[in-house]
């Protein structure tokens, strides 16, 4: 079944809560059927150290993305990831018996590739239910707000927030099309666009929840920019911005990804961290910490921009990339905790404020004897694998409400993402793009972290691919390739 995207839902870790989108944030209504079978299975189980076409480092969208297109053009990808999965920041599970995500959730209808991607593969998507009840900060703490006004007070406040976006991208496909505007916008953190507004004490704890989430903690690390980039996106307004995360893939996010290695019929070494990487200027010596290397005309490298720094290239990092990594572009606290709520009898969303245990607390359906419950922590940090520390976070806001599971991820301290969803930090898209994406020797780079359009989402990670791919394939023939 193909099913167009349609209507606004719910947020990554705070937007505007419409009513249309707590509707979907709540609680889904379809669970898809099947979430592929044997995900992240190798295709083909070659001994390892031959030689290949290309090699891929990385088996999250960009990677898979990369791998599929140099398929398509006739080249023959090995695929080297760390883990034991796929799906990188993506990652379909199930939880009390009901899929859910612990990394990336939502798509929206202003994201055309990963779109193209679900009608390709004839996936449909799923909305979710309204909540009956929204918490929003207030001077005493979470306090229960009338859902309509709530949402629209909430409402302008974004507004206000991103005022002048139109004018600081006026081609959000091209960022840097009024470069003079965007870098003399470029040094200013979230906390400082805040400090611009003149916001009374409660707008100020209703926004910096958005800011604070959004940047992984604290609305210092995040540049205002960057932010402001997803509102042109989406269409400089509230109800875009909000559709940007409205809709559930069917089969789940890593349901989509597994069709598409289908696709890539590509061999996959899972287990398989790379540990250096080596352009002799013939070929590219990719090794394993395992100590195996396998050789290659090119390689795509497309693991967290975070990640650059564990691996040891050679010669060095471009400049632009070793400044990349070693100031991050994933966000640096990003723990997404599912809980089974019990003790609850209507569904809930509460959006927190800076400082607060969570920045979004989502209701997302029923199951045997209560509800589901996903949550986004970063500042402080909630040990997401306790009941006891959940079950305190979650009192905070609904102190009738009792925890008994959980199950949370934390991409923060995850050796093989180190951060969150990308978002840029002051400088970065003024002095880094476009100069980020170019190959460097043999080496082309993929990643959601460096797109030029949604970066932060996996439609900037297929983005991504897409144009690692092209480059890989500029710089020879897979005939050519034949070594
Ligand atoms: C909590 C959370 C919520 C999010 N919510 C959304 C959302 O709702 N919508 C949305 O569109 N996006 C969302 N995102 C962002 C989205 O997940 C990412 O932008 C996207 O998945 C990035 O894809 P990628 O392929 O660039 O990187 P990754 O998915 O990180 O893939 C990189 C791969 O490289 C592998 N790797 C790392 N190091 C090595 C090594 N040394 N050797 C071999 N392999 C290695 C990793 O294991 C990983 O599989 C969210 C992210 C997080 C963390």
């Amino acid at each position: 079944m193909r099913d167009q995207p349609t209507a606004p839902t719910t947020a990554l870790s705070g937007h505007r809560l419409s009513r249309r989108r707590l509707v979907q944030a709540a609680g889904l209504t379809a669970v898809a059927a099947s979430a592929g079978t044997a995900l992240g299975s190798p295709a083909r189980a070659d001994s390892p150290g031959t030689n290949r076409d290309v090699i891929v480092v990385g088996a999250g969208y960009a990677g898979v993305t990369a791998a599929r297109e140099l398929r398509a053009r006739g080249f023959r990808p090995v695929i080297l990831e760390a883990r034991s999965r796929i799906g990188g920041r993506t990652w379909t599970t199930t939880f009390e018996g009901k899929q859910v995500e612990l990394g990336a959730q939502w798509i929206g209808p202003t994201q055309p590739l990963v779109n193209a991607e679900v009608r390709r593969y004839g996936l449909s998507t799923l909305t979710g239910s309204i909540p009956s009840r929204l918490l929003m900060p207030s001077l005493s703490g979470p306090a229960a707000v009338d859902l309509e006004s709530g949402d629209a007070r909430y409402g302008a406040l974004m507004e206000r927030l991103f005022a002048g976006a139109r004018d600081l991208f006026p081609d959000p496909l091209n960022p840097l099309a009024n470069r003079a505007a965007v870098v003399a916008a470029d040094g200013l953190t979230l906390r400082d666009r805040l400090d611009q507004l003149g916001l009374t004490a409660e707008e100020r704890l209703w926004l910096s929840g958005t800011t604070a989430g959004y940047s992984g903690g604290d609305s210092r690390i995040g540049a205002y920019t960057a932010l402001a980039h997803w509102w042109a996106l989406a269409g400089y307004n509230v109800a875009g911005y909000d559709a940007a995360m409205s809709l559930r893939i069917s089969t789940g996010m890593t349901g989509l990804l597994q069709s598409m290695l289908n696709d890539a019929q590509a061999e996959l070494h899972l287990r398989t961290a790379v540990a250096s990487v080596t352009d002799t200027g013939g070929e590219v010596r990719v090794t394993t910490t395992a100590g195996v290397t396998y050789r290659a005309p090119w390689a795509v490298i497309a693991v967290p921009v975070n990640v650059w720094k564990t691996i040891a290239f050679r010669p060095g990092l471009a400049a632009v990339r070793a400044q990349a990594s070693a100031q991050g572009v994933g966000v640096p606290h990003s723990n997404k905790i599912w809980m089974k709520v019990t003790g609850l009898p209507d569904r809930v969303a509460a959006r927190g404020t800076e400082g607060d245990p969570f920045t979004t607390l989502l209701s997302q359906g029923d199951v045997n004897g209560g509800q589901l419950m996903v949550a986004f922590n970063s500042l402080p940090p909630v040990d997401g694998t306790s009941v006891s520390a959940v079950q305190r976070a979650l009192r905070y806001y609904l102190p009738e409400a009792s925890v008994t599971s959980v199950l949370a991820q934390n991409w923060g301290t995850d050796r093989y993402s180190l951060g969150g969803w990308a978002l840029r930090r002051l400088g970065q898209l003024s002095t880094q793009q476009p100069a980020i994406q170019t190959p460097q020797g043999r080496l082309a780079f993929a990643s959601g972290d460096i797109a030029t359009g949604w970066i932060g989402f996996v439609e900037g990670a297929i983005e991504s691919g897409l144009r690692a791919a092209g480059q890989v394939a500029a710089m020879g023939t897979p005939a050519l390739a034949a070594v």
